[in-house]
């Protein structure tokens, strides 16, 4: 499978653009969420930071093998550097919520001044040094004009790039400094070749339902629901069990082992036993019976969205799924014990 499925017209100017030498220092992802402008500048990162850079197999995500085409595309590349909310790191998993107050939705101009102190000194491998602003349209005026003045001077061999819904979502000053590309809703067709890749039961209703976005299509919840016979009734079996307090810890930690087995299975087993947690957290807030009080099915719930998060990003399936079944086990009051 491509690396970017569906973004073909986007694939095409980037390649050029990098092949040109005519990329430039800004540049503006514009298209709704789930449609590949997050993977598009983690592969485009990359390419700059590629072992092969220049080389054709590395145009335009980067060869994809080496150690920094593999850090870029994780997120976890020293010379790259990810601009996002306080809530949207904390929704990933990536930091804790301090508890005091509710984490702000708001890029912040403090963030967007470090981020530019960072891109001003060396990069720690020689080569480019690349930011990505998540939701750059959360920024407010302050924040953009203090990422202006990077925009406007950006250092030799800086990259930054802005993913924002629409360009009306940034100011005009920020927007006419970049190289725009549009991403379209996936096609069906497109959607389809993403769910089949990742194991996903229902791939052709699932890509018919999801209004062009991959992220909407994963988390649909299957047409025929239910973790009978699939990986998702042994994430049940470890993590509720019988008593609402699952497997001990080593029948978790071989349930993980045998669904890591079958990386296909695993996006599929997690889709029903979210879809059992839900079910549960609504009847537990309903009031109504429940195996599962709603603050344990909340807390599995977010478990099951890092591991998701960590497996897209190519963690290890192993690892996050241990992560994942290694929860705090919960008694009949709720509480972890
Ligand atoms: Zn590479």
């Amino acid at each position: 499978m491509d690396y970017l499925v569906g973004q073909e017209r986007v694939t095409r100017a980037l390649a050029s653009a990098l092949a040109g030498d005519r990329l430039g220092g800004g540049l503006l992802f514009l298209g709704d969420a789930g449609v590949g402008r997050e993977r598009a500048a983690l592969g485009l990162a990359g390419a700059l930071l590629c072992e092969r850079r220049g080389a054709a197999e590395a145009v335009p995500w980067g060869c994809g093998m080496c150690g920094a085409c593999r850090r870029a595309r994780a997120g976890a590349h020293p010379d790259l550097h990810l601009l996002m909310s306080e809530a949207e790191s904390v929704r990933r998993g990536l930091s804790q919520p301090d508890g005091k107050r509710r984490p702000s939705p708001d890029i912040l101009v403090d963030a967007v001044r470090e981020l530019a102190v960072r891109l001003r000194m060396a990069a720690h491998q020689g080569g480019y040094r690349v930011a990505v602003v998540l939701d750059a349209h959360r920024m407010n005026a302050s924040a953009q004009n203090a990422l202006l003045k990077t925009l406007e001077e950006p250092g030799e061999r800086t990259v930054v790039v802005l993913l924002a819904p629409h360009e009306r979502a940034v100011l005009p000053t920020i927007a006419s400094r970049c190289m725009r590309l549009a991403f379209a809703p996936l096609a069906e067709r497109a959607l389809r070749e993403i769910l089949t890749a990742r194991g996903a039961p229902d791939a052709g209703e699932r890509a018919r339902r999801a209004q062009g976005s991959a992220a909407r299509a994963i988390a649909l919840e299957p047409a025929d629901d239910g973790a009978k016979g699939s990986g998702g009734g042994a994430l049940w079996d470890a993590l509720v069990g019988g008593d609402g307090a699952g497997g001990t810890m080593s029948e978790r930690l071989d349930a993980a082992e045998a669904l890591g087995k079958e990386r296909s299975d695993v996006d599929a087993a997690l889709t029903a036993f979210e879809a059992q947690v839900t079910r549960c957290a609504r009847a537990s807030a309903a009031g109504a019976a429940s195996p599962l009080p709603w603050g344990h099915a909340r807390a599995l719930l977010d478990r099951v969205a890092r591991a998701r998060g960590a497996i897209a990003h190519n963690a290890s399936v192993q690892l996050a799924l241990e992560e994942l079944v290694l929860a705090p086990r919960f008694a009949d009051d709720g509480r972890a014990r």
